[in-house]
């Protein structure tokens, strides 16, 4: 139930039980916002930005496992993420006036200086900033923010997922491209989630317009058919998950086991062995049933439990094979982190 605060009636509020699964997510303590790291709560924008009215941003979501014997923080596809960003502001005549490897210095200071010693999610922005009403970019000043939080698991990937079949589609490379990451995009993401959620599913599968399979609300998919990974190509309307590209690679090396791109049909969703999502935020979910539909047994199934452990074995610095996909941050920086906060 939505109930009027008492403070403002026109301000509500949601209560516990409508609250289904939200991942742990704690306030940040800084930001990088102007071109220097700031204080969280100094990064502010108006509500006249052009961004905040109109979804003209790009953005990252970024991991960073611990790894509490190597005392580290192990950041994933840094250098990956930045270059994507960078490819999706151009795409959106966003300029950003730093390096790839200005970026991850930035992102490797806040994640120092949060000093959490536990999991960290970076979230860059780069967005059009101008207060100004009207939609042109043409003129419209562009601006930076980058910020590290908490961040628990997004979905729950200790047991199966229940998913639909979302009513909403994908929305097509000609209209808002799914590649892009820009922040829009994302009401696609949101409806097509929410009708999940009030519908008793914890995900959505969203078909592109051509009616095949294109992902997840906000990750890729793959289905097992025997012994083959079978996944969405990028002229399906998805993003270019960076985490695909680590299934799809530990699949190969560690299992053995081909991933082919191709279009997927609905129906061939419940034709499938076994049906997992994967991306910064899901990890590697399993998805044991689709509309009603047992996926295999209705159980995790052994593909997808051999890449989970795989997944979390490379991303948490366990596997010495895959470190070239993480950036250590070492915890002995923390000890600094309270003089840089205050230069
Ligand atoms: N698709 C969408 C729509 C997403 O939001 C995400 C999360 N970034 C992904 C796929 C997975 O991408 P990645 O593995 O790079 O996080």
């Amino acid at each position: 139930m939505m109930e009027p605060t008492s403070r403002n009636r026109f301000a509500y509020r949601v209560t516990a039980q409508e609250v289904r699964f939200v991942a742990d997510t704690a306030t940040p303590k800084y930001a990088f916002f102007g071109g220097e790291i700031v204080p969280f709560d100094q990064a502010k924008v108006s509500v006249m930005t052009h961004a905040f009215n109109y979804g003209t941003g790009v953005f990252e979501g970024i991991r960073g496992y611990w790894n509490g014997e190597a005392e580290t923080t192990y950041i994933v596809k840094l250098r990956e993420h930045f270059l994507r960003f960078l490819k999706n502001c151009k795409m959106m005549h966003i300029t950003v006036p730093y390096s790839v490897d200005e970026l991850m210095d930035v992102s490797v200071q806040l994640v120092e200086m949060q000093d959490m010693r536990g999991d960290v999610y970076l979230r860059p922005i780069a967005y059009k900033s101008s207060e100004t009403i009207g939609v042109s970019m043409e003129g419209v000043a562009d601006a930076l923010t980058i910020f590290a939080s908490t961040f628990g698991n997004y979905v729950d990937i200790d047991r199966g997922l229940s998913v639909c079949v979302s009513s909403w589609r994908r929305t097509e490379d000609n209209a808002i491209p799914a590649r892009a990451k820009v922040t829009g995009n994302y009401v696609n993401s949101a409806l097509a989630k929410n009708e999940a959620v009030v519908n008793g599913y914890d995900e959505a599968i969203v078909l592109n317009p051509q009616g095949f399979v294109a992902e997840a609300s906000a990750a890729n998919i793959f289905i097992v058919r025997g012994r083959t990974l079978i996944t969405p190509g990028f002229s399906d309307d998805i993003l270019e998950g960076l985490t695909r590209d680590i299934v799809t690679q530990l699949a190969k090396d560690e299992l053995g086991l081909e991933t082919r791109e191709r279009s997927i049909a609905r129906s061939e969703l419940y034709y499938a062995d076994e049906i997992f999502f994967a991306g910064t935020g899901v990890q590697i979910a399993s998805v044991t049933s689709v509309d009603h539909r047992n996926i295999g047994n209705g159980e995790v199934g052994p593909i997808t439990g051999a890449l989970q452990r795989l997944y979390f074995d490379a991303v948490k610095g366990r596997n010495p094979k895959y470190m070239e996909w993480l950036t250590p941050v070492k915890s002995h920086a923390l000890a600094g982190s309270e003089t840089l906060a205050a230069s």
